[in-house]
């Protein structure tokens, strides 16, 4: 097929995320990628700003990656966990349990599904407890979980997809959003607010969700960290769960190994995903306490089973995905993209449709007035050489860790050019 006619049988025949078929813009084909370029079917090069969705930190096409599935799928590629296990699995949570403290590992195909195991966790713990009415959630406005039903009716109830299947999803209880700003002094009028929601709801409350300190594809929203540390001390006074939704902040990407560093807050559940393989495979992880493991293991085991368990070939490049990501210089990579995303994105902030430009870690945001036109938007960047997926009022990058300075400067070039067709 030339690319022309790939374009025309994708439209007439595949779904692509949140769209309709045929898609309102057409898809560009892309025939490969290497280190942090995507190459187009018509040879043009992008850098890639996304890390596909925050997934690839080391690039694409990585040798210690690539040689971690090549060596596993020589020995097997899948076998079911029932019963079964193998060491991928076993080193990958050896890692795992290392790095974030929690000793139990759920290992599942995707962030929304381990959001569905940490929902179900949560709720198996407070019924072997035989605090039957504790069967909701609360979460704070703007936040993201994923698309699965659990994850969805955690996810912000105006700009998710909660008017879509209002009647289909189980009722949890949102806070407030916490007031913008990373470094924002906390504010004692939202802490009295929350204290208050939690207290009203107590009794019918199994656990908290969030994502900490940024919010991603609920708006690339910064918080302090002393917002996370209210709602643990919340969750203790009152026999709450906390889960961590770390599925886009894990890894490194907002400058501390996991968002939970920022405060020094250890959650009861962590979701992992997104980086979690490198951005090769689709793998999730749901860790939880020794605590939260003995009460649900007490009341029967823990009722999710994927097909796809702990698939090995996932497992092994996570394993080599996380090697490499601790003997890099991961820390300083960030810091610097940071630094040149500040830079570089500043201009962005005297154009005229343009509401906010931040700046965590390696993830870098302009916020606009009005919905962007994405088709527009995305030229703009690819002409720049750039390759972006803005959304609704934001045109945002989290680049690979190993994206050169100069790679960022033009990136963020493109950003400020993207805000521009605002
Ligand atoms: C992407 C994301 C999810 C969902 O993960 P999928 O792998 O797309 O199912 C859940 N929570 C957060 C915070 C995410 O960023």
């Amino acid at each position: 097929m030339t690319p022309d006619e790939l374009v025309a049988f994708d439209q007439e025949h595949l779904w692509h995320p949140y769209a309709t078929t045929p898609s309102a813009v057409p898809p560009y084909p892309v025939v490969s990628a290497s280190g942090v370029r995507l190459t187009l079917a018509d040879g043009r090069e992008l850098i890639d700003g996304m890390s596909s969705w925050w997934a690839a930190i080391h690039g694409y096409r990585h040798p210690r990656l690539d040689a971690a599935i090549h060596d596993q799928l020589g020995r097997m590629s899948h076998v079911m966990f029932g019963g079964l296990t193998h060491a991928p699995a076993v080193e990958l949570a050896g890692l795992l349990t290392e790095l974030t403290g929690l000793p139990k590992v759920f290992l599942c195909d995707s962030g929304s599904v381990s959001v569905e195991v940490a929902i179900k966790m949560a709720l198996q713990y407070q019924q072997a407890l035989g605090r039957t009415r504790r069967r909701r959630l609360l979460t704070v406005r703007g936040g993201y979980h994923g698309d699965t039903f659990g994850a969805m009716a955690v996810c912000d109830p105006v700009n998710g997809m909660h008017h879509l299947f209002a009647e289909a999803l189980p009722r949890h209880v949102f806070a407030s959003r916490p007031p913008a700003g990373y470094g924002a002094e906390p504010d004692p009028g939202y802490l009295a607010e929350l204290a208050r929601t939690v207290e009203s709801h107590t009794d019918e409350l199994a656990a908290i969700i969030v994502e900490p300190v940024v919010q991603g594809a609920g708006g690339m929203y910064f918080y302090s960290p002393a917002y996370l540390s209210a709602l643990r001390e919340l969750a203790d006074a009152h026999g709450l769960l906390l889960i961590a939704d770390e599925i886009a902040t894990g890894f490194g990407r907002t400058g501390e190994l996991f968002g939970c560093e920022h405060a020094r807050v250890k959650p009861d559940i962590m979701c992992l995903g997104k980086a979690m393989t490198g951005g090769y495979l689709t793998m999730a992880a749901a860790l939880c306490t020794e605590r939260v493991a003995e009460v649900v293991s007490a009341g029967g085991g823990l009722m999710h089973g994927p097909t796809f368990m702990a698939n090995p070939l996932a497992a092994a490049v996570s394993s080599a995905s996380i090697r490499l990501l601790l003997e890099r210089p991961w820390r300083r990579e960030v810091a610097g993209i940071e630094a040149a995303l500040r830079s570089g994105l500043a201009p962005a902030a005297e154009l005229p449709g343009v509401a906010d430009v931040r700046v965590l870690g390696a993830i870098g945001v302009v916020e606009t007035q009005a919905p962007v036109d994405v088709g527009l938007a995305q030229k703009a960047a690819v002409d720049h050489g750039v390759w972006l997926r803005p959304f609704n009022r934001l045109i945002y990058t989290m680049p690979p860790f190993i994206t050169s300075t100069d790679d960022v400067v033009r990136i963020a070039e493109a950003v400020v050019a993207a805000a521009r067709t605002v």
